[in-house]
């Protein structure tokens, strides 16, 4: 398989074919995503943090859809690189809905 060189890059179709197959495991403030890049194909783990708000919106359920962006941090040698990014350059958005403890 040849290695794709770095490119800061995203298209539509990167979150449906990320999330298929996608593992998250959800962590104390945040998750982490396993899965495998939709541009490189390298698989790796994406932590999330969610951003510190942990109140309630008073007045209700909130609907918890988070956007979260990912982006490919896998630790293949994609040609191209700069020092200080991971990954191949692919980067995407997803939908993460928070379940009920
Ligand atoms: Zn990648
Ligand atoms: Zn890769």
């Amino acid at each position: 398989m040849t290695v794709l060189p770095y490119l800061e890059v995203t298209a539509a179709s990167y979150a449906a074919s990320y999330t298929t197959g996608l593992r998250v495991t959800g962590t104390a403030d945040g998750a982490v995503l396993s899965g495998a890049c939709p541009r490189c194909a390298c698989p790796f783990d994406f932590s999330y943090v969610r951003r510190v708000y942990r109140h309630r919106p008073a007045g209700g359920r909130a609907a918890d859809v988070l956007q979260v962006p990912v982006l490919c941090v896998c630790e293949t040698a994609h040609a191209g690189r700069p020092a200080d990014e991971e990954g191949c350059g692919a980067y995407w958005n997803i939908l993460l809905e928070r379940t009920a403890p």
